[in-house]
């Protein structure tokens, strides 16, 4: 029998966890030819998501939980639990019910008999969602796949079904500014594409606030380009010849009429210009930089404070359970 592991990243859900669970059981019960092993992850939760994992767990023992010892972000949520997993195929999930676990039965199929490595998805729309957001969402996507090699889809969620072989693949990848929307496509393997109508969050609140979604993009872009780095030099190439063209100017304007010295405001408006665009240009060296910096450090993506996984049920939980 083959072992699905679903692994969900959780911060500050314990409203959605029961919908997620309820929902999850459901499916499992149309897919009796699997197991399922469900890795919630505790991402650094303030409210009582732990407390509402441990009960799950307690409840049913396909339920293993990783809890952190802070919030490290969505990305290392996952990483944390692709380490983890014990499945032949590995599922990442959101636990809000926006990733519908309708679904699944359908990219194990085209995994199973169909041989993809991968069943990805990716929403039409984005109905819901702010449209100031939905316009920035669109503009990144366009820019980041001009200036990268890796093709990062438009609506691509992290909802996917992989094979273990991928999984494995991903965590050789383990840098520590992770994007892992260009990850996935990094690696390779055949991927299917399931299209799906965008869903609103269950219960609870979205996590990520627009600056958020800012930092991320930017995340991105030095992740998997390094064309801003190639623009800086075009740019300081541009300012070089125009300014040879100016030199020009100027000789032949003082030879022939006498006047190279005038034009204060214009020579303003120019430091100015120039200043603002070297900052600009240093600017994005530093985020070069400052990713570097925090790769050479070499520090762990995810701390854990507590966990139980399946293969770690202590024998005096295993008797309790037989006596039960
Ligand atoms: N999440 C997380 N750590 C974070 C932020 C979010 O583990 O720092 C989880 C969150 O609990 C949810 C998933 O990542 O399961 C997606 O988050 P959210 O629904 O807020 O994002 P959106 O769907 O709005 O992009
Ligand atoms: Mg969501």
């Amino acid at each position: 029998m083959d072992k699905i592991s679903v692994i969900v990243p959780c911060y500050c859900e314990e409203e959605a966890i029961p919908i997620f669970y309820q929902e999850m059981e459901k499916v499992q019960k149309n897919m009796q030819e699997v197991v399922f092993e469900y890795l919630f992850v505790n991402d650094g939760s303030t409210d009582r998501t732990l407390g509402v994992l441990k009960a799950l767990a307690q409840k049913d023992k396909k339920v293993s939980y990783l809890s952190f010892s802070r919030n490290f972000g969505k990305e290392a949520a996952m990483y944390a639990g692709m380490e983890h997993a014990s499945g032949d195929y590995i599922v990442i999930m959101d636990v809000d019910l926006q990733d519908p676990p309708s679904l699944l039965p359908q990219m194990y199929h085209l995994m199973k008999e169909e041989g993809y490595d991968c069943v990805a998805s990716r929403r039409v729309n984005r109905a819901g969602e702010a449209k100031i957001r939905s316009f920035f969402a669109r503009c990144f996507y366009k820019l980041i796949n001009h200036i990268s090699k890796t093709e990062i889809v438009d609506g691509a969620r992290d909802f996917r079904m992989m094979t273990r072989q991928m999984t494995e693949s991903i965590l050789r990848l383990c840098e520590y500014n992770r994007f892992s929307k260009g990850i996935f496509s990094w690696v390779g393997f055949e991927t299917k594409w399931l299209a799906y109508e965008n869903v609103k969050r269950s219960a609870g609140e979205t996590k990520w606030s627009f600056w958020k979604l800012f930092k991320y993009s930017i995340d991105g872009i030095v992740a998997f380009s390094t064309a801003p780095l190639a623009m800086a030099s075009l740019i300081g190439l541009v300012f070089c010849l125009l300014s040879v063209v100016g030199i020009i100017v100027t000789i032949i304007r003082q030879l022939v009429w006498g006047v190279s010295a005038y034009g204060w405001s214009s020579m303003v408006c120019i430091l100015l210009l120039v200043g603002g665009v070297q900052l600009f240009c240093m600017g994005i060296l530093g985020q070069y930089l400052s990713k570097t910096y925090m790769e050479v450090k070499h520090r762990p993506i995810y701390i854990v404070k507590e966990q139980r996984l399946q293969d770690d049920v202590r024998p005096a939980d295993k008797e309790a359970e037989d006596e039960n």
